[in-house]
């Protein structure tokens, strides 16, 4: 039930005044359909409003000047209203293209205006189209010294959403304080909806910057209330029971069969693991390890742990062959133990695809690895118990969700190489428990990484030659942004045919057209020794697994993203052998681009690469905020704001757990935040 207070905050734009049928759609589109979202949309600048003379006006910006009205010139009655002023330094028109008839009444000849708008120059005229601000000496109070400015649409004017936006705050009744009076007082911070009208009401720059006070707290509260539901959802799924794993006896013999032992980084994540399945409560956890740190046999392990039991598990990948050779590796410890595994992918067909579903139904199959294949329709299990999800960033929602339905309180394993920041950790994994690889198996040699210009191309391949002729495998990657882009195709194809003829052997060729039948069988070849060298996009970029593999050739290096960079040089290292990585750029380069190539040569530290790869995108940086998971904040800047989103964590947790003690107005207060912010269930993995 939302609190009565918070209506206004709900009302539709529409109900404000001056919001007619016309711009509403533009309107709730840009901004929002509600009376909040105009409150919460923030200006992206500002304008300031300078007092200059003519003779000193810059052309093309905002400014203001006084002066006196010189004339109305007659002209034909279609034809724009022109307007002289001058002031002791110079003249201007003033240019209106539909006349304001009382305009000549209420600014007679001879009167002195203040009148602010963007000073243009036409010809060898000074002009000012459509004034925002004509006023009266003795008004100069309306014309703002600094106005806020707001993202503008063609039919949406900045003007007007700041029209709206004072519109709306002058609707929203102050809320409660939900807030620790100590906090406010040790940031100096103001109320909430002080705050709101701050934003909207800037007197410089600064308080616009997200270390200004007014930002700070309603970031803070912004991230408070998502932490609240991500942490109030966990605390509901660790109150679900569920089925109680505890088994270790296969796994043991598992692991004695291996020819390594785990590392401590494994030991510790599957102990996490078997934590959590033995509470009897559902498990949703995330292992975090970079490339080749060993997350894939953690999971395989507990897995085995379910099959003692009795129960099923799935392994999901986003690519058939990521399954395939999950299938693969994994049939080497499972068929040993007798455990029945299979595959699925969207490849079965007919009968075949009948069969196995009727193995996965009645539970002759007790380890299932599969692609999006196994979300289906018609495919149930007997028994699912665990679902594991490789990469699980490429499955969306929907798709875990419907994974889940097949089975009762299913336990959740996921598996990221993606080392993310820890602000994103928060934010995006808030809900799960985080189990950390962050220790490589030994034996692993480093990969040399060199940072070349292309004009090297014809070293790079001589140097390439000598290292197939001592038995090396590379791979040559090629950019592919757009993974259907005509241009960058015809650039792998052409560079495919170009090695060919330098090296004089056969060269595969993968790319994202190919259909993954295709694919599959020129990886295998490659996989099988069979091809030595791999021209390709980034289809590779994710877990695929050739240990003979041990140069990457990356071309143009500086489009691909940091992580991404990261993931491709893991295809390599993977072996006995010493490995290289060559990242090829074109120049020339810029600053940035050159710190984060370098940043890569210099450091195989997944973490400390994504760390710095978000720093130096830099602040602000909303589009590379979606697209690296954070959920649609308005006020958290997840870059600049870390700490709070970390402080906003702990308090969540403390409100969860000591609420009931909290002063009752207290407690009201952020059922009001909770509901302001309404952050919706599908933001975290729903499972319930
Ligand atoms: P990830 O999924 O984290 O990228 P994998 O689980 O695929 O890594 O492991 C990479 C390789 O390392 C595999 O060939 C795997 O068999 C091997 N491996 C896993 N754990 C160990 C270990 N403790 N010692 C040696 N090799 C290991
Ligand atoms: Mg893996």
């Amino acid at each position: 039930m939302r609190p009565e207070i918070l209506f206004p905050y709900y009302s539709p734009v529409t109900s404000l005044k001056g919001v007619g049928p016309k711009i509403a759609p533009s309107l709730s589109a840009h901004v929002g359909t509600h009376v909040r979202d105009l409150a919460f949309f923030l200006p992206s600048g500002i304008i300031k409003r300078p007092l200059v003379t003519l003779a000193t006006a810059r052309i093309g910006e905002v400014q203001t000047v006084e002066v006196t009205i010189g004339g109305y010139p007659s002209s034909a009655p279609k034809a724009p209203q022109r307007i002289e002023v001058f002031d002791d330094t110079g003249r201007m028109q003033l240019v209106y293209f539909h006349r304001i008839r009382s305009f000549e009444i209420q600014h007679p000849v001879g009167e002195k205006r203040l009148i602010s708008g963007k000073i243009e120059k036409f010809g060898s005229y000074l002009q000012m189209t459509h004034p925002d601000y004509v006023v009266d000496v003795a008004q100069a109070g309306e014309i703002p010294a600094c106005e806020p400015v707001y993202p503008a649409t063609y039919d949406l004017s900045s003007r007007l959403i700041r029209k709206f936006a004072q519109t709306a705050l002058a609707t929203l009744l102050d809320l409660p304080e939900w807030q620790d009076k100590a906090i406010l007082d040790k940031y100096i911070w103001p109320s909430f909806n002080a705050a709101l009208k701050t934003i909207h009401a800037p007197q410089g720059e600064f308080d616009l910057s997200p270390d200004a006070p007014s930002r700070q707290r309603l970031a803070y509260d912004e991230a408070l209330a998502h932490q609240l539901a991500l942490k109030s959802r966990k605390q509901h799924r660790q109150s679900t029971s569920a089925r109680v794993v505890d088994y270790r006896a296969w796994s043991d013999l598992a692991l004695a069969s291996l020819p390594f032992g785990l590392t401590g980084a494994q030991v510790r994540a599957l102990e996490d693991v078997r934590g959590d399945l033995r509470s009897g409560h559902r498990m949703n956890r995330l292992i975090q390890g970079d490339v080749g740190a060993g997350k894939t046999l953690v999971a395989l392990l507990a897995m085995i742990d379910l099959a003692e039991g009795g129960y099923q598990s799935v392994m999901m990948a986003p690519t058939e062959i990521l399954a395939r050779q999950h299938y693969e590796k994994c049939q080497s410890i499972l068929q040993p133990l007798g455990i029945t595994a299979t595959i699925m992918t969207g490849r079965d067909k007919g009968k075949a695809r009948e069969e196995k579903r009727a193995a996965v139904a009645n539970g002759e199959v007790m380890i299932i690895f599969g692609t999006h294949a196994v979300f289906q329709d018609g495919v149930d299990f007997k028994s699912l118990q665990l679902a594991v999800i490789d990469e699980q960033h490429r499955f969306g929602v929907g798709q875990r969700q419907r994974l889940f339905s097949k089975g009762d309180a299913v336990h959740y394993l996921s598996m990221s190489a993606t080392p993310i920041p820890r602000t994103l950790a928060l934010t995006q994994y808030g809900e799960a428990d985080l189990s950390i690889l962050d220790e490589k198996p030994p034996g692993r040699q480093p990969i040399h990484t060199a940072v070349l210009p292309r004009q090297r191309l014809p070293d790079v391949i001589a140097r390439l030659k000598a290292a197939l002729a001592s038995g090396s495998q590379a791979y040559w990657i090629c950019p592919l942004v757009e993974d259907t882009a005509e241009s960058d195709l015809i650039a792998v194809e052409r560079r495919h045919r170009e090695l060919q003829e330098a090296m004089g052997i056969e060269i595969g060729l993968v790319h994202g057209r190919m259909a993954s039948e295709d694919k599959d069988a020129v990886i295998g070849r490659f996989a099988a020794g069979e091809i030595r060298i791999l021209c390709a996009t980034t289809v590779v970029e994710v877990g695929i697994d050739v240990p003979t593999a041990s140069i990457i050739i990356i071309e143009q290096a500086e489009r691909f993203g940091l992580a991404q960079l990261h993931q491709l040089r893991g295809r390599v290292g993977r072996g006995r052998d010493k490995s290289a990585c060559i990242l090829l750029y074109d120049t020339p380069l810029s600053k940035n681009a050159q710190a984060r190539l370098e940043l890569l040569r210099d450091t195989e530290d997944g973490f400390k690469i994504a760390e710095m790869d978000w720093k130096l995108r830099g602040e602000g940086d909303i589009l590379g905020a979606k697209q690296s998971g954070f959920p649609d904040y308005r006020f958290v800047d997840p870059v600049a704001h870390t700490s709070l989103i970390a402080m906003a964590a702990r308090d969540a947790v403390y409100i969860l757990q000591h609420g009931d003690a909290l002063p009752a107005p207290r407690r009201k207060a952020i059922e009001v935040l909770k509901q302001l912010f309404d952050w919706r269930p599908d933001l975290a993995d729903k499972q319930d």
